[in-house]
């Protein structure tokens, strides 16, 4: 099955202990499409201004994602730049600069509105909510935010939530949206506005998936070079609604095995810069990790009956 995502296309400045990176392509669309490629068809929407170096999706482009939502503009495009200190959890924005964003409308071609699986990565909620205007019933819609929308675009945000059915943010922006600083409690808070799943990442920590009654837990994978944490979010979400798009399946079941894959796909992209690790890996790779996943967390229990 198909997965349409509306998200940003950009060009990342990224400062890390390890090194830096210039302009190289980013964004939430960029890493989400990057990951979930490997699991499904993908139809991405965006757009990127006239000094895109575009041969650099190419990478995409190869591995089946269909750009044909993604429009040019006149201006520039969509910069983020931003530093990981040693605590390499967050991320400190430097600059954003929204470029030909600030007066994009999404145009989801005919093709695509009929994706069963949508994801609204993070970009202005306002476009977002543009996006679930023209899509034909999906049967499972997704999105996700960061701080700079949970200040700018509360409301909208708030108007966001009664409209999906899961939501992905990180434990800063739960504690941010909620104003709430357990878990447990934002989690809670969140569902009573529509999702019935809302997944909550901890980086290096892993990442809860809370329903209203159950709470599903998978470790990050302990790898000993993280070298730039940048998209492991999206590259989450890609593995996650890949794994769903892949299998048909939206059980419970099915959902914690998407977190496991979710999880996968992350690991991955905090090995390289951009989405350089992400589009050298195969299946092998990811099935490979997925079983260290499951050896990682797997023990026998010696309980009284
Ligand atoms: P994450 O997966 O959370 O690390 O997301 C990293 C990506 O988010 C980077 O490639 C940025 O280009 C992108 N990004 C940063 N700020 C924003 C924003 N305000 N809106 C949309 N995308 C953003």
């Amino acid at each position: 099955m198909t997965v349409l995502v509306v998200g940003s296309v950009a060009l990342d400045s990224v400062e890390t202990p390890f090194g830096r990176a210039d302009d190289v392509i980013g964004g939430s669309a960029t890493f989400f499409s990057a990951a979930a490629s490997h699991l499904t068809k993908v139809q991405l929407v965006g757009v990127v201004g006239d000094d895109y170096p575009l041969d650099r999706l190419d990478a995409l482009a190869s591995r089946g994602v269909d750009l044909a939502g993604l429009e040019r503009a006149d201006g520039e495009s969509f910069r983020w730049r931003g530093r990981y200190r040693h605590d390499l959890n967050s991320a400190e924005t430097l600059e954003t600069r929204l470029g030909v964003f600030s007066h994009f409308r999404p145009k989801i071609p005919e093709a695509f509105r009929r994706a069963p699986f949508v994801f609204l990565a993070n970009i202005d909620p306002r476009l977002q909510l543009e996006v679930l205007r023209q899509v034909d019933r999906p049967k499972l819609v997704a999105c996700d935010t960061m701080n700079f929308w949970i200040e700018s675009r509360r409301s909208d945000l708030l108007t966001l939530l009664e409209q999906v059915d899961l939501v992905t943010l990180n434990d800063a922006e739960a504690r941010q949206l909620t104003e709430s600083a357990n878990l447990v409690k934002a989690a809670r808070w969140i569902l009573d506005r529509g999702p019935t799943h809302v997944i909550i990442k901890k980086g290096e920590h892993g990442a809860f998936m809370f329903t209203r009654d159950s709470v599903f837990f998978a470790p990050a994978y302990p790898l000993e070079d993280v070298f730039d944490p940048t998209g492991a979010g999206d590259s989450f979400a890609g593995g996650f609604i890949g794994y769903l798009a892949r299998t048909g399946d939206v059980s419970e079941a099915s959902m914690r095995r998407a977190v496991i894959f979710g999880s996968a796909m992350g690991s991955f992209a905090v090995e390289r810069f951009s989405i350089g690790r992400l589009t050298e890996i195969g299946m092998d790779d990811i099935t490979n990790r997925v079983r260290a996943f499951h050896r990682l967390v797997s023990f026998e229990a010696e309980l009284p009956p």
